[in-house]
């Protein structure tokens, strides 16, 4: 019976299988993490002549056995699995209990944040419900919260879209267009949309001062966005020479390793009063 048993092993791709279990394995280590406090947010200063506007809240997960976990590696899997959803709206509640701390402090209480959304998460039934719940229950302001969707997610059930879009636009929060250019955002939907702001993708400017394309892409980005009456911000700017070409060309505001990395929030905190004084 032992041999047997071990023959039907035979019947298994065994790298598949490998594959298989540890994604199994990382599935129920998030659940795990979850709901052990393995979870919490980084902040990435975003700027605007100079001054600290507000932050992106991008999800850090502290693995205890192998430490710190990239959201590219676990975002795609919660996504899949459905654990995006109690994920997702502890991210919410997460950044809405920051904000209201943000608000008593007469330093930092005009702070934006802006939360990365999900498909699965916005187009779940109730998502607007669990974003005023969140708002309610923390204290935190609807105009402060900004919320970062992308392409793909704004086309899936472009109605769904606009009647949840439209609902949470009613408490003042803010919607972002994430990575704009690399999907297929048509223009007509754009117009349709009650966005804020455009973000022009990393990759985009990545390249900015030596690749054409790219250049005219990021001009366009924000010529279009402007006239649409967007703000525009640009992610990934690494170089002073990117966030020169990308000012010359009138973006409203940049984020990236040349000012911040995703820190901590009292090292927020500290650049934002170092940075915008008292
Ligand atoms: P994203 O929303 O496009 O976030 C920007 C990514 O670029 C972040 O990676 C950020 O740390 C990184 N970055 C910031 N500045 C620079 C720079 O100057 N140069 C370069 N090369 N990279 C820069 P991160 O934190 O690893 O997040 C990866 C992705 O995971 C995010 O891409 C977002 O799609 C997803 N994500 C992160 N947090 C959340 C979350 O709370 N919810 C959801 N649904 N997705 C999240
Ligand atoms: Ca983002
Ligand atoms: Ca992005
Ligand atoms: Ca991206």
């Amino acid at each position: 019976a032992k041999n047997a048993g071990r023959d039907t092993l035979r019947f298994y791709d065994p790298q598949m299988q490998a594959a298989v279990s540890a994604r199994a394995a990382l599935e129920l280590d998030m659940r795990i993490g979850l709901a052990q406090g393995q979870f919490e947010l980084y902040y990435q200063p975003q700027i605007d002549r100079g001054r600290i506007t507000g932050a992106e809240a991008l999800l850090r997960w502290r693995h205890p056995r192998d430490g710190f976990v990239s959201p590219a590696h676990f975002i795609p899997l919660a996504e899949e699995t459905g654990l995006i959803l109690p994920l997702g709206e502890w991210v919410l509640q997460a950044a809405c209990a920051q904000l209201a701390r943000w608000a008593r402090h007469a330093d930092l209480a005009g702070l934006g944040l802006a939360v990365n959304v999900s498909p699965r998460q916005f187009h779940q039934a109730g998502f607007v419900a669990q974003v005023l719940a969140a708002l309610a229950s923390s204290g935190a302001q609807g105009p402060q919260l900004k919320l970062e969707l992308t392409e793909g997610l704004l086309l899936q059930d472009v109605e769904d879209t606009i009647e949840k879009m439209g609902q949470l636009k009613g408490y003042g929060v803010g919607f972002s267009l994430d990575d704009f250019g690399t999907g297929y955002s048509s223009l007509a939907y754009l117009k349709r949309l009650p966005l804020d702001q455009l973000k022009i993708d990393q990759s985009f400017v990545r390249d900015v001062l030596t690749d054409p394309n790219d250049a005219a892409i990021a001009r366009t980005v924000v010529a279009l966005g402007t006239s649409l009456g967007l703000r525009v911000i640009a992610e990934g700017v690494e170089t002073e020479a990117q966030r020169e070409f990308l000012e010359r060309h009138n973006c409203h505001a940049w984020q990236g390793y040349l000012f911040s990395p995703p820190v901590p929030v009292a090292e927020f905190e500290a650049l934002v009063r170092k940075t915008n004084g008292v």
